[in-house]
């Protein structure tokens, strides 16, 4: 069941996604050499609740944390702990806020200290997958079409694209109907139409596609423990192309 949103209930969407985009520039401000993964959750959880929301992830099928955070090699799902990040490391945090019934998605990549310029090749172009993915979100055009400009990006700059996960319809619920892929042929699954609100969250890695999970049953690595980028944004189609409801400003 797919269910299409009121433009009501897409802005009750894009309130959650205010909060979460506030939480999110907290934790860019907190990443720094020294801090641990442990601590960028409090900060989350923190600023999640005293907004009066919820974060969608705690709890959900058991995950134990408000936050999920991917250092290097991870590549999704990371559980918060005693982890400290280094000079050189990037980290994905990746947030969920439920507020007044809805629920909001997004992830970003942030440099720790100073990384190497290949690192930060694989943020930029990592990020421009998204914004390419994003582009492509209009009524009309298919979910294929999304994943496909996320693979044509990924894959022009040598990196590519993790095949196993991807991104989600949401609302109500944090994973709703529609399977968002990030690689594939064009004109392919659903046609979008407005109303639909996805999460677009392309996966990428510095070397090949293949993933693993950690024995704690969340983790997600690269097979060859090479670095991983990952960038969310939850998205409304509406009648003459989308809208970002987690959309962040230049800082
Ligand atoms: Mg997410
Ligand atoms: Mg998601």
């Amino acid at each position: 069941m797919i269910y299409r949103k009121s433009p009501e209930e897409v802005a009750a969407m894009k309130r959650a996604g205010r909060i979460l985009v506030d939480t999110l520039n907290r934790l860019e401000d907190a990443v720094r050499p020294g801090i641990t993964t442990g601590q960028l959750d409090a900060i989350a959880e923190s600023a999640i609740t005293a907004a009066g929301a919820t974060p969608s992830f705690k709890g959900y099928r058991g995950f134990p944390a408000s936050i999920c955070t991917s250092p290097n090699h991870v590549i999704v799902h990371g559980i918060p702990g005693p982890q400290v990040l280094e000079d050189g490391d990037i980290i994905s945090v990746d947030v969920g806020v439920f507020y007044e019934g809805w629920h909001a998605d997004s992830a970003w990549t942030f440099p720790v200290g100073d990384i190497d310029p290949q690192a930060a090749e694989l943020l930029k172009v990592t990020e421009a997958s998204l914004d390419a993915a994003i582009a492509r979100c209009k009524p009309g055009l298919r979910l294929g079409d999304v994943g496909h400009a996320v693979e044509e990006v990924a894959t022009a700059a040598g990196f590519s694209v993790v095949r196993e996960y991807a991104g989600h319809g949401i609302g109500r619920r944090l994973h709703e109907e529609l399977w968002v892929p990030n690689y594939g042929p064009p004109g392919r699954r659903e046609i979008m139409s407005a109303g639909m609100t996805i999460a677009v969250e392309p996966m990428v890695n510095m070397g090949g596609w293949e993933t693993r999970v950690l024995d704690d049953g969340w983790t997600i690595v690269t097979e060859d423990g090479s670095l991983s980028a990952h960038f969310e944004h939850t998205v409304a189609i509406t009648p003459d192309g989308c809208e970002i409801l987690t959309l962040r400003e230049p800082r």
